[in-house]
C-alpha cells in the first residue's frame, strides 16, 4: 500500500497576497492602515529577553482579564488563540461535532468550507439574497452548528441583532458562532447576549480595528461551559499557543481605548469619503459597515479594473467565484492611499 493513501488531502484557503516590493498600496488583506497604540511598543519593550527562556502563562491570563474587563464579563468566559483563525479552527473542531451538516452563507469568509473539509464536518451554503442580505428562515432548518460573520465578508454588510437572536432561539441544540472580525467599524456585538444564550459564541480579532496582524490575536467570548471545552481541545493540541510578546501587547491594545476608538474613527471617515468618490465613478457597492468596500463597475468587468490597479501597484482582493466574480474588495487605507486610487480609477474609467 502506498502512504499517499492514508493522506489527509486538502485544498487550502488561500489568503491575500503580501507583496513584497516597497511603494505597494495594499489595499487588499484588510489590515489597518494605521500603527498599533503607542502603549504596545512600550509593553513589548518592557519584555526581558532572558524571560523568553520561560514558556509563557499557558492561560495568558493579563491579556484574558485585560478583554474581560473591557466586554463586562467574566475571565472564565474569554478564549484566546493565535489570531481568530486559530480560534475559529479550534471551534469548528470543538463545537461542530455531529452528523448534521453545519449552515453558513454562500458568500462568506472563504476559511469556513476549509476548515469544514479539513474537519470532515458536513455542511449546507445558504445563499444570501440578491441584495447579499442573510434570509434568516434558510437557518431555521435542522443543523450541526451555524457559523455567520457580522459584518459579513466579503461584502461587509452589517445585520442587527435581532436576525441573530432569532437564529440563536430557533437552533437551541446547536451552537451559533457569529464571527465579528468587523464589528467595531460600525456594528452593534453580540457579546452582551452571551449570557443570556447558551448556545451563542462570538470571536473577534485584533487583526483589523486593533491593527494588530502581525501579532495574531483573536478571541472568543461565550458562557463559561463553552469557552472550557474550547480550552480542552486547545490544550490537546498545545498548551502554549499565545506568546509573550503577544499577550503583553494585546493587554496594552485593550488599555489604551481612546487610541483604539481614534483609530476606527478615522477608517470610517476615509470609507465613508471613498464611497461617494466611488459612486461617482460609477461604482455600485454595499453599505459597508466594515475597513473594506465591496464593489462593482457599471461599465468594466471586475477582473480588469483589478489587472489594472496591481499593475500600477494597488493592490486590491478580486475572487473568480460564483456571484462575485465581478466584484472588487478594497481594504479602506490612509486618505492618502484612497485618493491615490480614486485619482487612478478616475483616469483608467475615463
Ligand atoms: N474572520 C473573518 C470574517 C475574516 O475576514 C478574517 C480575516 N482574514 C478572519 C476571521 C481572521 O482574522 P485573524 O486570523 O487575522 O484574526
Amino acid at each position: 500500500m502506498s502512504w499517499e493513501e492514508n493522506i489527509r488531502r486538502v485544498e487550502p484557503y488561500v489568503a491575500g497576497e503580501q507583496p513584497g516590493q516597497p511603494g505597494v498600496i495594499k489595499l487588499n488583506t484588510n489590515e489597518c492602515p494605521y500603527p498599533p497604540s503607542p502603549a504596545v511598543a512600550n509593553a513589548v519593550k518592557q519584555l526581558e529577553i532572558s524571560d523568553l527562556r520561560l514558556y509563557p502563562d499557558m492561560n495568558a491570563k493579563k491579556l484574558v482579564d485585560a478583554l474581560a474587563d473591557y466586554y463586562h464579563v467574566k475571565a472564565e468566559q474569554v478564549f484566546v488563540g493565535v489570531g481568530s483563525d486559530d480560534v475559529l479552527a479550534l471551534s469548528f473542531m470543538t463545537f461542530f461535532n455531529g452528523n448534521q451538516p453545519i449552515l453558513f452563507p454562500d458568500i462568506t469568509y472563504s476559511f469556513y468550507d476549509v476548515w469544514a473539509d479539513v474537519f470532515r464536518i458536513p455542511f449546507r451554503q445558504c445563499p444570501l439574497d440578491e441584495n447579499f442580505r442573510i434570509k434568516k428562515e434558510d437557518f431555521f432548518l435542522s443543523n450541526g452548528g451555524i457559523i455567520i460573520p457580522n459584518p459579513n465578508a466579503p461584502t461587509g454588510v452589517l445585520e442587527q441583532t435581532a436576525l441573530f437572536e432569532d437564529i440563536i432561539k430557533a437552533n437551541p441544540d446547536s451552537v451559533v458562532i457569529i464571527d465579528e472580525a468587523y464589528i467595531d467599524f460600525g456594528g452593534e456585538s453580540m457579546v452582551p447576549f452571551v449570557d443570556q444564550y447558551d448556545n451563542l459564541m462570538v470571536v473577534q480579532t485584533f487583526s483589523k480595528s486593533r491593527a494588530m496582524a502581525g501579532m495574531r490575536i483573536g478571541f472568543a467570548i461565550a458562557n463559561e461551559k463553552m469557552i472550557r471545552c474550547l480550552k480542552d481541545v486547545k490544550f490537546s493540541f498545545n498548551s502554549y499557543t499565545m506568546n509573550m510578546p503577544s499577550i503583553l501587547a494585546g493587554t496594552a491594545a485593550v488599555l489604551d481605548d481612546a487610541y483604539f476608538k481614534q483609530t476606527i474613527g478615522k477608517v470610517i471617515k476615509t470609507r465613508e469619503w471613498t464611497k461617494e468618490q466611488l459612486k461617482r465613478l460609477g461604482f455600485a457597492l454595499t453599505d459597508s459597515k466594515s475597513n473594506f468596500l465591496f464593489v462593482t463597475h457599471k461599465r468594466v468587468p471586475a477582473k480588469d479594473i483589478f489587472l489594472a490597479l496591481k499593475e500600477n501597484n494597488i493592490y486590491v482582493r478580486y475572487w473568480n467565484k460564483p456571484r462575485i466574480d465581478n466584484y472588487l474588495r478594497i481594504t479602506i487605507g490612509t486618505d492618502e492611499q484612497m485618493q491615490v486610487l480614486v485619482d487612478f480609477l478616475e483616469n483608467y474609467l475615463a
